[in-house]
């Protein structure tokens, strides 16, 4: 008897992407020599192909049919990971393929926030053998949702898995390039210089505190795809019909909204715009925020199966042949925000402001110890100017250990549980990094895509 393979059968494959470039350049060495072996005695197929240039992994991601593929594994460091996830959601078909292609990554780079945040987040050792620990993980084959955080520039968007920073750190980070030749001792000889020759920046920092009342860190949901609970655009229909009856609800706030509803409109929001106007006209500020989500694949050809639904759909793709990529709550980076919508502000001089959302922006800096990979939190870490040098000098030694941070927000050091922010420079000039890569100077502002991603775990 024919038994046709499942999709699982058929969706086995292994994608490696290897930057030889990465790191001390001995990424395909290291592959060969200790991660070759293990998938081959562990039967897991793969296909390799290494980076050309920068850019590449971006380019194969956002272009490639993935179908044959399972997981897509990093051979790199996390700037090879950062071009894997924003190429992935540059994809038209982004919200179908997400949920389906475990990310994992080998740590080969200069840079291994990720790893290391991975390792300490189950409890993993790292240091002993960290390419044969992410190994044993990719075969593992588990994963769990990991939150990624969409950034507005001025002239495009970036997705981001570990961190945002403006100050202190950033400049550390790309000044210290030209003292490349120290090798790690870059950092240290640079903070130190820095330190002595101490620089502020003034801006205003706007930003929504996470809910009190959103899902506790490392709760086990879906991730993104306990959002797609689909019902039938004529029961979506039948709930407006009733929150319109009663008009006690009109300020309605997420207490009256049954999230299946909420999921309905996110996706019928994003076919529809006199659908979105009709909503917003009675949906306040609190329960638009469960729209975060564009439409998936799936989602939308089932709804273009219903006819009366079909034209709208329609008009969607157009729509989204023009603007890929999740959706956006926030305003638009030139609109005010407003106090009415929870937005709060800090302004004056920074010494820095760095939001991160993993554990570990790098093997040996522990700097946000509570984030966790699936809570919807960006850890807004923000020090003011004024700080005396000794404070700024604890904090920064501190870091390794992950003790820097003040169990209560002082004058000087305050971190901030957000789920979007707005960063608005004052000065002209500065550095701006996302996940470790300069990007243009200017206003940007985030907003995290809770649990949008898989990442494979040990
Ligand atoms: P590291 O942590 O050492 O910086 P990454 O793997 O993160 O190593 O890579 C850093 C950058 O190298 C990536 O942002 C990517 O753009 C670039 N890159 C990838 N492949 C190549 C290549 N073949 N040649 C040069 N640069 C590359
Ligand atoms: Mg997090």
């Amino acid at each position: 008897i024919f038994v046709a393979p499942t999709s699982d059968e058929r969706r086995r494959r292994v994608l490696v992407l290897l930057n030889p470039k990465s790191g001390s350049g001995n990424a395909r060495e290291v592959f060969n020599m200790h991660v070759t072996p293990v998938l081959n005695e562990a039967e897991v197929p793969y296909d390799l192909y290494v980076t050309k240039h920068s850019n590449f992994a971006i380019e194969f991601m956002s272009t490639r049919v993935l179908d044959a593929w399972c997981c897509v594994i990093a051979v790199g460091g996390d700037g090879l990971f950062h071009e894997i996830v924003n190429g992935l959601l540059q994809r038209e078909d982004w919200a179908h393929v997400l949920p389906h292609l475990a990310l994992g990554i080998i740590p080969c780079g200069s840079g291994n926030g990720l790893a290391r945040s991975i390792a300490h987040c189950y409890n993993e050792p790292y240091f002993s053998k960290p390419v044969l620990g992410a190994a044993l993980t990719v075969i593992s084959g588990r994963s769990s949702p990991m939150d990624v955080v969409r950034v507005q520039l001025q002239s495009r968007s970036v997705y981001s898995f570990l961190s945002i920073g403006w100050g202190f750190i950033s400049d550390v980070d790309i000044e210290s390039e030209r003292i490349r030749m120290l090798g790690y001792q870059r950092f240290t000889v640079w903070t130190l210089y820095r330190l002595a020759n101490l620089r502020t920046y003034n801006g205003k920092i706007s930003y929504l505190l996470r809910d009190q009342d959103s899902p506790e860190p490392g709760r086990s949901s879906g991730g993104y795809g306990g959002q797609y609970r689909l019902q039938s655009s004529r029961s979506c229909n039948t709930h407006i019909d009733k929150l319109t009856a009663n008009p006690s609800l009109h300020h309605s706030s997420t207490e009256y909204l049954p999230q299946e509803f909420a999921d309905v409109i996110s996706l019928e929001t994003s076919i529809n715009q006199s659908f979105r106007s009709r909503c917003d006209s009675w949906l306040s500020g609190g329960s638009r925020r469960s729209f975060y989500y564009s439409i998936s694949e799936s989602i939308y050809h089932s709804l273009a199966d219903e006819s009366e639904f079909s034209g709208l759909a329609a008009a969607s793709l157009e729509n989204r042949q023009q603007n890929f990529g999740p959706s956006s709550e926030l305003p638009d980076l030139s609109e005010p925000l407003l106090k009415e919508d929870g937005w709060m502000v800090e302004e004056g001089e920074f010494v820095m402001m760095h939001a991160v959302y993993q554990t570990h922006l790098g093997i040996d800096c522990h700097f946000a110890p509570k984030a966790q990979m699936n809570d919807g939190t960006i850890y807004l870490i923000l020090i003011r100017g004024g700080i005396s040098r000794p404070h700024l000098l604890s904090f920064l030694y501190n870091m390794s250990s992950g003790t820097h941070l003040p169990e209560v927000n002082n004058e000087y050091v305050k971190v901030l549980p957000v789920r979007a922010f707005r960063l608005e420079p004052h000065d002209n000039h500065g550095i701006i990094t996302v996940d470790g890569e300069r990007v243009e100077f200017g206003p940007l502002q985030a907003e995290v895509l809770p649990g949008i991603a898989r990442v494979m775990v040990p």
